[in-house]
């Protein structure tokens, strides 16, 4: 009698634009789309430019787990299970991505952060799915 197939427990990014090689010697990374009539640069995957309206060209980039701090704000209200404060905040890649994210590794207090400062992007498994999967969020910290 065969054994039934066991479900094997990954890792599962929390948004579509968070790559997990699985090769454990490369880093997780943020997937970019950039196109190739007029170069432009977007976080994650487009149907289409919305600079020069292409809709072939798009290649999918690896884009920089550094950048710098374009601005903050410390939340200190949140939804139910929420824990506050954190740090939310905008984050400049170098190809001219803009990254929605939380500042991990720091303090919540204004004097602990700086526009323009370096910053790095980081991984942790935030919780586990219903199959078991860990859920992995990035965030960026102080690099
Ligand atoms: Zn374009």
């Amino acid at each position: 009698m065969a054994e039934a197939p066991t479900a094997q427990k990954t890792q599962k990014p929390i948004v579509p634009f968070l790559r997990l090689p699985e090769n454990p010697s490369e880093q997780p990374y943020l997937a970019g789309t950039r196109c190739k009539t007029c170069g432009a640069v977007y976080l994650g995957a487009r149907m289409a430019c919305s600079k020069c309206f292409a809709t072939e060209g798009l290649d999918e980039i690896k884009l920089s787990d550094k950048g710098e701090l374009h601005v903050f704000s410390i939340v200190h209200q949140s939804a139910p299970g929420v824990p506050t404060p954190y740090v939310a905040a905008i984050v400049d890649l170098p190809e001219g991505v803009s990254v929605r994210c939380n500042i991990a590794g720091v303090e919540p207090d204004p004097k602990n952060l700086k526009f323009g400062m370096p910053v790095q992007m980081v991984t942790e498994a935030i919780r586990t799915d219903r199959e078991g999967n860990d859920v992995i969020a990035f965030s960026f910290r102080p690099a």
